[in-house]
């Protein structure tokens, strides 16, 4: 959950044209505590507005491409999404709940991959970005 982000302003900045369900996917992402599936966020659009399928995964792909949304993997060979790291959030890693499926943001100064020593090597490719998940069982589902 965020009031620091002005999701107008993002989208503005980020090149991409502003479009009413643009602003409504970013918003139902950005207010959402932790990383939801595409399932997720068409149930929640589609109780103000009917929007189909196709036009959300469109959106999504829209929004991962112009980096205001991370597209992170979950345990179930399906994605989440989440608000890319911006000013207001810094890169963090997420924890998977192979019982429920649920993820949650971990706090950034919690886990940190030092991929220095691996620029340092010889090694040629250029790292754009760095997912770590940590998968276990959650809270709710321990208490069980
Ligand atoms: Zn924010
Ligand atoms: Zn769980
Ligand atoms: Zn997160």
């Amino acid at each position: 959950m965020c009031n620091q982000c002005d999701y107008v302003n993002l989208i503005e900045h980020s090149g991409l044209g502003q479009t009413p369900n643009r602003l409504r996917v970013l918003e139902i992402i950005g207010n959402s505590p932790h990383p939801i599936s595409a399932q997720e966020i068409i149930a929640a659009l589609n109780q103000s507005r009917d929007v189909n399928r196709v036009t959300v995964y469109r959106i999504l792909d829209l929004l991962v491409g112009n980096k205001l949304v991370e597209r992170i993997s979950a345990g179930d060979r399906s994605f989440r999404y989440g608000l890319a790291p911006n000013a207001n959030h810094q890169p963090h890693s997420h924890f998977y709940c192979v019982e429920c499926g649920e993820m949650e943001c971990l706090r950034p100064e919690h886990i940190s991959l030092d991929t220095e020593p691996l620029e340092r090597s010889s090694f040629p490719g250029l790292i754009e970005r760095v997912e770590v998940r940590i998968d276990g069982i959650c809270e709710d589902c321990r208490r069980q």
